[in-house]
């Protein structure tokens, strides 16, 4: 029979498989087992949506069979199965997303193989305990079976066989023992019982396995008793799923390794959730935070959702309208027996069951994580270094609307404190004649500490917040102000009355600096004024009304051609000598004057982070004015 070639892509991770340094290459079985309980879920979903099919949950199972003689590990389920088609799609080229992440991520980096584990690498990891495989697969409503087989990464043959029933065999011919590695312990009873308490304990169907087990022969003396052995089949997995146990009789650690296994991430959960209601709906929900943003969580490859049962049978892999986008980072298990099983997907969209549950688990996520804020503050700065920016892109999109659920969470650098403050820790500290929630905008902490334009308000003891992510100015627009105080930057507002005064005043003194430096400016720059901000540096700039720059720069990363800008304002010291020495050549050498004034917009544009026009004209000025 002719042999047919993997896909490129597959042959590639099938040697890698085979290859495979991995030293937890046990994680094959739990890659058997959980697709032998989709197929389950997929032909109980199919028989509970078409109806009279006499097959019931209790029907479907997982059997494990090992033949040391034969050398053969038998994983059977009697699932959906797969027709020549299906087989040929799905064995012979990597289908699962899980597999393709996978092997993204160890071409990133294929020294790491440790990675392996932490993916659903599925079918092909098979290949790291077997140098052969052979499925034979019926398909629920055909006649005819098919045999699949394939010795590695030079083909696979199909071809007709027969099988009782639907379901599907997979047959892993285990490799002989090596100096390393002692494939043969696969073949052993208790190792098989212990991985799949391991990593399959909470997998819906019963797993079998027919064990020895030895027991007191019945007319053996009290005293002096005699064993004899049997075998039997026995289930080797609890079943129960976790999330239908109490909390009290959960602990931690099972939950972990439930999350673990469930959505391959080892990094622990931050916060466990478990919601158990009843009333309007009845379900149970398993929420987590993850102690760790995934890898691609900030980007379109991410896809949020909670896994969706209805009574125990799996309807969804990743309902999406079940969390909101504020906390797409939660992970999950939502179980209600109120939900239709017959529901198609664009229904179930508007399904009121789900839109309360829905609603429910939001508030459940909200309250969860203010309790974290309270009760555990390193431990909310985790959660906040991990998924802040998610909140804060919550507070700001839609006009807003989501404001009320989230503004307690948010978390903002202070000036005073040196440390991240909610919003309303910001609001009891303000001072009783303060007006306004200050904020300066910039790149880092760091940056935003050393901005000419904060030294006077830090002197006055007002604290400032410190806006180092693009959000936060946004976020701050939409909200207007917390409390009725509004929010005001530090680098573009209006500062205090009194000292928009003084600066009037002497912008009034010195108007012919100030009208000489505009002029040999231009277009650069909108205004040339006095600063009722700067104390010990004689310069900085300030965005207009609108866009401010941290907004500028923003725009100039997501659309560099759409030349939005920032209205540019320079502010002068009129107190710093520099300013004198300005004065001074404005009346006696206005060449100089010029240089100077150019030189000054440059240094503003400096420290604002943002980019000189002429950086060779500015170097060249600055050893003109040094010789
Ligand atoms: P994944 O399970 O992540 O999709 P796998 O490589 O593990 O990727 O499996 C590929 C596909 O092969 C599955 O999606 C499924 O369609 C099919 N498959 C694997 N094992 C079985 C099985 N025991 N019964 C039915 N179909 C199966």
């Amino acid at each position: 029979m002719a042999k047919k070639q993997f896909k490129a892509e597959s042959k590639r991770l099938l040697d890698l498989m085979i290859n495979s340094i991995y030293t937890h290459k046990e994680i094959f079985l739990r890659e058997m087992i959980s697709n032998s309980s989709d197929a389950c879920d997929k032909l109980l979903y199919k028989v509970m949506t078409e109806g009279d099919s006499g097959i019931t949950r209790g029907d479907l199972g997982i059997e494990l069979r090992a033949d040391k003689d034969a050398r053969t590990l038998t994983v059977t389920d009697n699932g959906i199965g797969m027709d020549k088609e299906e087989l040929e799609n799905n064995l012979g080229v990597i289908a699962s997303s899980g597999t393709f992440r996978f092997r993204k991520e160890v071409e990133a980096d294929p020294k790491e193989s440790d990675v392996i584990g932490q993916f659903g690498v599925g079918f092909y990891s098979a290949f790291m305990v077997a140098d052969k495989v052979t499925v034979i697969t019926k398909k629920y409503g055909s006649d005819t079976a098919y045999k699949w087989e394939s010795a590695g990464a030079d083909g696979y043959t199909v071809e007709e066989s027969s099988r009782d029933g639907v379901g599907t065999d997979i047959i892993l011919h285990i490799k002989p023992d090596t100096e390393d590695e002692h494939y043969s312990e696969y073949l052993e009873e208790w190792t098989l019982r212990d991985l799949v308490k391991k990593y399959s304990d909470y997998i819906r169907f019963p797993i079998r396995m027919e064990v020895e087990k030895s027991r007191k022969k019945a007319d053996s003396p009290e005293d002096k008793p005699e064993y004899e052995t049997y075998r039997e089949v026995e289930v080797l997995n609890s079943m129960e799923p976790i999330w239908q146990r109490p909390k009290n009789k959960v602990t931690q650690e099972e939950y972990n390794k439930f999350y673990e296994d469930k959505f391959h991430d080892y990094t622990p959960p931050q916060r466990v959730i478990s919601v158990s209601a009843e009333g309007a709906v009845t379900y149970k929900a398993l929420l987590f935070v993850p102690g760790a943003a995934p890898y691609d969580y900030y980007t379109k490859d991410y896809e949020k959702g909670l896994q969706l049962y209805s009574g125990g049978v799996l309807i969804m892999d990743k309902c999406a309208d079940l969390v909101p986008e504020h906390f797409r980072f939660v992970r999950g298990v939502v179980d209600s027996p109120d939900l239709s099983l017959n529901i198609s997907r664009e229904l179930l969209q508007h399904d009121r069951q789900l839109k309360v549950i829905a609603q429910n688990i939001e508030k459940k996520i909200k309250a969860d994580l203010l309790k974290l804020q309270k009760d555990d503050r390193p431990g909310y700065e985790k959660f906040w270094k991990n998924f802040g920016r998610q909140i804060k892109y919550g507070c700001a999109e839609l006009y807003g609307s989501h404001r009320e659920l989230l503004e307690d969470l948010l978390l903002f650098w202070s000036s005073s404190r040196q440390k991240l403050v909610t919003l309303d820790e910001y609001a009891a500290g303000m001072k009783e004649d303060q007006k306004y929630i200050w904020y300066a905008a910039g790149d880092s902490v760091e940056k935003v500490d050393k901005l000419p334009q904060t030294e006077k308000l830090k002197e006055e003891g007002v604290e400032i917040l410190y806006f180092t992510e693009e959000v936060d100015e946004f976020v701050a627009q939409i909200f207007r102000s917390y409390k009725d105080k509004e929010f005001r930057s530090v680098l573009d507002g209006q500062t205090s009355e009194e000292a928009e005064k003084e600066a009037k005043e002497a912008g009034d003194v010195h108007k012919a600096a100030f009208d000489f430096v505009k002029e040999a400016l231009g277009d650069r720059v909108k205004e040339v004024r006095a600063s009722a901000r700067l104390k010990s540096h004689p310069v900085c700039l300030v965005a207009g009304e609108g866009l401010s720059f941290e907004m500028e720069k923003y725009f100039r990363q997501v659309q560099p051609d759409s030349g939005i800008k920032a209205e540019r304002i320079l502010e002068l010291n009129t107190a710093h000598p520099v300013f004198e020495a300005l004065e001074k050549a404005v009346t006696e050498d206005p060449e100089k004057a010029r240089d100077y004034a150019s030189l000054l917009y440059n240094q503003a544009l400096l420290i604002a982070d943002m980019p000189l026009e002429d950086p060779t004209a500015y170097t060249d000025l600055v050893c003109k004015l040094m010789k």
